[in-house]
């Protein structure tokens, strides 16, 4: 096989090159959340389970160069978790492009930095709501 030919992990080896990188950024990402959605929240949540997704794959990658193993180990890795993160789908992917109460598209810094799906004029509606029902 082509990558038995290369007599080393090649593919193992640029995922533990790479992945890093990319975790970095996620985690740097969950950072900024902080600033704007308080007390974690599902989308803050969400960038955690994907960085601690992304470090099970580097793992995996480690794994297989460490031990020499084969380099398709990495595909059923993938798979497992990619089928993994499809089944938590809410709980990995909680942002939508979409006002939940109006459908209205919604800006990048609303959907990726703010807790909960809304836009703004829903969420000032929702606001007075709320002080209408505490009165
Ligand atoms: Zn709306």
């Amino acid at each position: 096989m082509f990558i038995d030919f290369i007599g080393f992990n090649f593919f193992a080896y640029m995922v533990l090159k790479v992945f890093p990188l990319v975790l970095l950024g996620v985690l740097i990402f969950n950072m900024i959340q902080k600033r704007f959605i308080p007390n974690w929240g599902k989308k803050r949540m969400a960038t955690l389970y994907i960085a601690i997704t992304l470090a099970a794959f580097i793992a995996i990658a480690f794994f297989i160069y460490k031990y020499r193993l084969t380099d398709w180990l990495l595909i059923p890795g993938f798979l497992a978790l990619l089928f993994f993160a499809i089944y938590k789908q809410k709980s990995f992917f909680p942002f939508s492009w979409k006002c939940e109460k109006c459908g209205k598209r919604l800006t990048p810094f609303i959907v990726f930095l703010r807790p909960e799906n809304i836009c703004k004029p829903c969420s000032v509606q929702e606001s007075n709501e709320d002080l209408k029902n505490r009165e």
